[in-house]
Order: C-alpha cells, then sequence, then structure tokens
C-alpha cells in the first residue's frame, strides 16, 4: 500500500537564531511536535550567503534537555563544542549527533576558515525526541564524517542513497539512536528514480535540499519544500524532474506526553521546571562564551 503525501509546504517566513542561522521553522512553526513526533523541532537554513567575518557567525551557550539535536551540513560547515567536552566540526554532507538527554551547555557556530572566507550557508537542524527512560542518561557526542556515512547507489544510473542513521536495502547508517529513527539523503539525477517502504505508522517526511521531484507519481515538490505523509500505507516512490537532493526522515513515535519549554523537552511540567532549577544551580556543567 502507498504512504500519501498529506501535504507539501513551502518554507516560512525565516528568522535568524544567533547571528549565523537563519532558518525557517517548520516543527513546531507549520507542523506539531506530535504531529513529527519523534522529530519535535526542524529549523531549515536554506541557501544563504553570509558575508566574510573574523567572529564566526553562530549562536551561544545555551542549555538542552531531554533530546538530540543533530545537525546536517549541506554547504557551508558548523562547529560545536558543549559543556561535556565534545567539539567538532562538520562539513557538506557531514552530520553533528549531540545527545543533550540530561543536560548540556553548547554553542553552535560558523567554522572559522569557512567564517573568514564568507559562503553559502545551507543546513538542516532537528530535535529528535527521546523516551522518558533515556532523558536522563548521560550526554553524547557523534560526529558523523563522510567516511562514517554509509553510501548505496541505485541500479542504472538512478543516483545514491546515504545512510546517517537506520537501514536501506540492508545497508545501515551509523548513527546511533535511542528509537527507530531513519535519516538519508537520496541523491538523484535527471530522471532518477527510488523507493523507500517504512512502517504505516511511523511519521516520514521530506525535505527537497534541491531540485524538483516528482512522488507517488503524483505530488510534485521543489526547492526547499517540506512534505508530510500519512500514515495509509507503507511504500513511498521518488522520481526526479531535474537533478535533486532529498532529505528523508522516519522515526516511530513515541508514545509518551511531550511537555515542551525552550530548550528543554520533558514528559512533565514539573519535569521542565526542575530543568530551570537545575540550570540555575549550574548542574549543566560550564562553558565559555
Ligand atoms: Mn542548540
Amino acid at each position: 500500500m502507498k504512504k500519501n503525501v498529506q501535504e507539501v509546504m513551502s518554507p516560512p517566513p525565516p528568522h535568524m537564531v544567533g547571528d549565523g542561522f537563519r532558518v525557517h521553522n517548520y516543527i513546531p512553526g507549520l507542523v506539531s511536535m506530535p504531529r513529527m513526533n519523534p522529530f519535535i523541532m526542524m529549523d531549515y537554513n536554506s541557501p544563504h550567503y553570509f558575508p566574510p567575518s573574523e567572529t564566526p557567525p553562530g549562536v551561544g551557550v545555551h542549555p538542552h534537555r531531554g533530546f538530540e539535536t543533530v545537525t546536517i551540513a549541506y554547504q557551508g560547515k558548523v562547529s560545536h563544542h558543549d559543556s561535556a567536552g565534545n567539539s567538532g566540526t562538520i562539513g557538506e554532507g557531514e552530520v553533528q549527533w549531540m545527545t543533550a538527554a540530561s543536560g548540556v551547555l553548547h554553542k553552535e557556530y560558523h567554522e572559522r576558515e569557512f567564517a573568514k572566507n564568507g559562503g553559502v550557508f545551507q543546513m538542516v537542524q532537528l530535535w529528535v525526541n527521546l523516551p522518558a527512560k533515556d532523558k536522563m542518561s548521560p550526554p553524547r557526542y557523534q560526529a558523523l564524517t563522510r567516511a562514517d556515512i554509509q553510501t548505496v547507489e541505485l541500479e542504472s544510473g538512478n543516483g545514491k542513497v546515504e545512510i546517517i542513521a537506520g537501514e536501506f536495502n540492508g545497508v545501515k547508517g551509523p548513527a546511533k539512536t535511542f528509537s527507530p529513527v531513519t535519516l538519508m539523503n537520496a541523491f538523484l539525477p535527471e530522471n532518477g528514480t527510488v523507493s523507500f517502504t517504512f512502517p504505516q505508522h511511523d511519521h516520514t517526511a521530506f525535505v527537497i535540499i534541491s531540485g524538483k521531484v516528482k512522488i507517488n507519481a503524483t505530488e510534485i515538490a521543489s526547492a526547499n519544500q517540506l512534505v508530510i505523509f500519512h500514515d495509509d500505507g507503507e511504500e513511498i516512490s521518488i522520481s526526479a524532474i531535474e537533478e535533486s537532493v532529498v532529505l528523508i526522515l522516519n522515526g516511530e513515535p513515541i508514545p509518551e506526553p511531550i511537555a515542551a519549554y525552550g530548550p528543554f523537552v520533558m514528559n512533565t511540567r514539573e519535569e521542565i521546571i526542575q530543568a530551570y532549577q537545575d540550570f540555575q544551580l549550574g548542574k549543566f556543567g560550564q562553558l565559555e562564551d
């Protein structure tokens, strides 16, 4: 059975996160947290030119608790530092997978050399929810580089699929996750096609990173649009009208209440209040701006 398109959405007006991320907020702006759970936030920085800067633009020290932040770079380079002592830089086609869990302070900014030269920046940041039992586990950081990300070449010149998390055609992506999550990029030449099968009741979305595609032979989506799917089937097909890159997200919903406020996503209001108290008491550690 086909998994039908529910809606093709155009990006809402952008806003700045710090001075380094010019983002369209798809989740929870246009699509609610429960609707796309376990994907509870999606900021999409559509291609945007940042001028040369001696001070790397970005967002200063801030806390998170209760989920993971996943940053996928398409153009430009992103650096990260956190209070658990982890840091790293990712470039085009790479991913930072930061598990805040019990709590970290972190800062996110353009890599110094990229900032110095300026350039077009394009990335996706997701918040991936954690099951209640894992929300207070220790923080973790995964820098998923080109060497880690797995590639499946599609037959007869249809392009390729890069797997960040989950599995496609028997090939597993490198990301360690706490609940079933699939994150992949499909790179399709003009007329290239690929099909995916996901469990019917999972939450599924595409971001069209570039190009223009036909989905299930009927719906058309083009660069910077978000596509969300009904839970009425398992199979989705894509055919590229022009050379395209598509980010594919699929996740099993976590069947627990969501209490979200600012940088914290927990299960109850009491846990949110606790998070603010712990943050004010310095329990998230130390990090210099
Ligand atoms: Mn953050």
